[in-house]
């Protein structure tokens, strides 16, 4: 359950937690249009904390409502002081962030466009999405029965409220049948992404993911992660990547800012690689942690911080 925190910045102003609420009304909570970002805050090995690559999440969230078709009555800059002003109230040195832009009550059906849009800022503590077993050694994953929506069908580059009802039934799908994560693939049959991560496949030392032309979200970490190989002198290269190509990969792994990077041990029921996290997938998730909570290495990616 989410710990509550002292304050929720909501349509400008920091309210008590428990003051934050909505109406039954509130548009989105019946059709599904609104749009969110998923963000952390890491505490650094100094002691001071840093928001990861905020400018592009608040980038992405106003991407997201261009696609949704809504406006923000905010700028880019307000939401990224919101984002630091919730996490200093709220004195988290480390925290998981979850901005949300809503189309608020008023007018109901489909087709409205007169209705407040309203924005929040939350903030909770989070630890490892997939757990901390998971990070050390890798997860369980199945491909779901569920297929990503197609590139024309549900706009899967945007964060779109509704579009997460497609993750969660896959995501049911598969922890009711005993895995710890959902793979899920295009209507095509090719690998697109997890319920709410990107996928990465490592073979004979080159990294592949799916390109950001496919039915994937543009992951920030899977930016992250493409930028670090290269600086890694490890090859990357964005192209589709088929079903059958996981099976007989030597690493496979998680990106988001959720589940950070998370190796994948086993995909419907055949061990990846060794079974457990590969020398690939730590390498570039010790580059991570280093870049993120700081302690080491040279490249300390300075533009990817914002310090509270
Ligand atoms: N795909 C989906 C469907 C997601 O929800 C997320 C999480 N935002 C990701 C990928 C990873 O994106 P990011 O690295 O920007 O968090």
């Amino acid at each position: 359950m989410v710990e509550k925190v002292e304050k929720i910045w909501m349509n400008g102003e920091l309210v008590a937690w428990d003051a934050a609420q909505v109406h039954v009304l509130t548009h989105t909570l019946h059709y599904g249009l609104g749009v969110f970002e998923g963000i952390r805050c890491y505490k650094r090995s100094d002691g001071k904390s840093a928001v990861f690559r905020l400018q592009e999440h608040i980038e992405r969230l106003f991407e997201s409502a261009k696609t949704a078709d809504i406006v923000l009555p905010y700028s880019q800059a307000q939401l990224e002081a919101a984002v630091l002003d919730t996490i200093r109230a709220n004195k988290l040195a480390e925290c998981y962030v979850r901005p949300l832009a809503y189309v608020a009550a008023g007018s109901m059906g489909i087709y409205v466009r007169d209705n407040p849009i309203h924005v929040i800022v939350a903030t909770w503590r989070w630890g490892a999405y997939l757990g901390d077993e998971g990070m050390a050694k890798g997860i369980r994953a199945k491909v779901s029965s569920y297929s990503r929506p197609g590139v024309n069908i549900a706009m899967t580059k945007a964060k779109i409220v509704g579009g997460y009802v497609n993750s969660i039934l896959a995501k049911r799908e598969v922890v009711g049948s005993g895995y710890d994560e959902a793979i899920m693939l295009d209507p095509q049959g090719y690998v697109a992404e997890a319920s709410g991560e990107n996928i990465f496949v490592v073979r004979k030392g080159r990294v592949f993911t799916p390109p950001s032309g496919a039915s994937v979200l543009a992951g920030i970490t899977r930016d992250a992660v493409l930028t670090l190989c290269k600086e890694l002198g490890i090859s990357a290269e964005e192209r589709m990547v088929s079903r059958d190509e996981l099976y007989n990969a030597d690493e496979v792994f998680f990106t988001g800012t959720a589940a950070e990077i998370t190796p994948v041990r086993e995909v419907d029921n055949r061990k990846v690689g060794s079974g457990s996290r590969g020398p690939i997938t730590q390498r570039i998730q010790e580059r991570f942690f280093q870049i993120v909570r700081g302690g080491g290495g040279e490249a300390t990616h300075s533009e990817w911080l914002s310090f509270l």
